[in-house]
């Protein structure tokens, strides 16, 4: 097990004060800090090896190249993914499941076909389809849950029809923490014929990934809540279903011929990546997965699990709270409100005391409606969070409510 106060000296954003106090960093759904290896990276990488990959004959061009493609690699082997060229680099979770809704929706769906998603998805994988719905007459359906913020798969089932073109679900709710049982979600939609995109923004960065056990057709996550730089994401995309979509954008790299009567376009993944990539964001990204593939994945989702169970036991000792979210099988994401106080008056009283959480709807108005409420405050763990700075969030509550109420 690595030792957590030894990491923290990794991120020195960690050992700031804000408003004169200590920082406690409670966001981490939101975006994660960096560790100095990921930023040293970028500063590296501009400072010696700076230039433009694929098409450069010279020295740095392709030493940049190298760096990129072996970082294609790096993420193929955190994932398991079977070949490099199922790796396809985006802007994130919101470009990659755009670009698979837009490919898949143009090549394989007819007005009145249908998408699956849950009720628990973050905006990105529900309006993202909605774009297509709209062009191309697709109709979504909803899995719902109950109220303890796990999907009912007897419901799942049921909304299967002749028409179902593809299933696309969250591993990991940001909101309520809830980590879905992907592998069954998958074999019954494989078990229609039907393919499956999973959205793991909020579960790369907590727990062992493998997409072929997971038999997952798409998966897709966002490099800056992995501990890497914003801007790049990942696709995963088996390659028979890649083969089958045309390109997203078009530009350079992505062609193999240009004329003005025809276009052929470059072999995968780059027929997904046109123009010039975030070469700097991926090799900054391939450290960010090697620093916490060396710290351990298991190891780190043991740390959160107990970081998680300690918030909640301490959060439910206040009087009047409530907490969203009780799924048997949950990850480091504690969403509550306290009886009488405004989730964003909460959230400014903890900023104060030092304490950043997020308040608000978190990007799932779906979801806060299915609940009946407008917003709650989330608390998020990160590989580099201690039990005392969960005592801080909670004495923090605890002096809000005096002051509040
Ligand atoms: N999906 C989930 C479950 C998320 O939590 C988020 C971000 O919070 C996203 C998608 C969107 O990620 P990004 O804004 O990095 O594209």
């Amino acid at each position: 097990m690595y030792d957590t106060v030894k990491t923290r000296e990794d991120f020195p954003i960690l050992s700031r004060t804000v408003y004169g106090r200590p920082l406690v960093y409670l966001d981490n759904a939101a975006t994660t800090q960096k560790p100095r290896c990921v930023v040293e990276s970028i500063v590296n990488e501009y400072y010696s090896v700076n230039a433009n990959v694929h098409r450069g004959v010279h020295f740095l061009s392709q030493q940049a190249t190298e760096l990129h493609e072996n970082s294609r690699e790096t993420v193929r082997r955190f994932i398991n993914a079977r070949s490099a060229s199922e790796i396809v680099f985006t802007r994130g979770t919101t470009e990659s499941v755009n670009l698979v809704a837009s490919s898949f929706a143009d090549s394989q769906m007819q007005a009145g076909d249908e998408v699956i998603v849950s009720v628990m998805e973050h905006h990105s994988n529900i309006v993202s389809w909605q774009l297509q719905a709209a062009r191309k007459g697709i109709v979504l359906k909803v899995i719902p849950m109950n109220d303890q913020g796990e999907l009912l798969l007897d419901e799942y089932e049921k909304l299967f029809t002749p028409r179902t073109r593809i299933v696309s679900v969250a591993h990991v709710s940001n909101v309520l923490g809830t980590v879905n049982p992907v592998a069954e979600l998958i074999r019954i939609a494989h078990a229609h014929d039907v393919p499956v995109l999973i959205d793991g923004a909020q579960s790369i960065p907590h727990t062992p990934v493998d997409v072929q056990a997971l038999g997952a057709d798409f998966y897709v996550f966002s490099g800056h809540k992995v501990y890497g730089p914003t801007g790049i994401g990942v696709l995963y995309g088996r390659e028979e279903w890649l083969d089958r979509l045309p390109p997203y954008q078009g530009g350079g790299e992505m062609i193999k011929n240009v004329s003005f009567e025809k276009t052929t376009f470059n072999e995968l993944p780059f027929k997904f990546e046109a123009g010039t990539p975030d070469y700097i964001g991926s090799t900054a990204l391939a450290r960010a997965l090697d620093y916490v593939s060396a710290l351990g994945m298991e190891d780190i989702e043991r740390h959160e699990r107990g970081l998680t169970l300690y918030a909640l036991s301490r959060l439910k000792s206040i009087p009047g709270m409530r907490i969203f979210g009780e799924a048997e099988h949950r990850s480091g994401v504690v969403s509550f409100l306290v009886d009488g106080v405004h989730p964003l008056d909460m959230g400014t009283l903890l900023d104060r005391m030092g304490i950043a959480v997020r308040t608000g709807h978190h990007c799932a108005e779906p979801l806060m409606r299915r609940m009946g409420v407008e917003g709650t405050v989330r608390a998020s763990f990160a590989l580099y969070n201690t039990m005392s700075e969960v005592d801080a969030l909670a004495e923090g509550i605890e002096r809000a409510c005096k002051m509040l109420r």
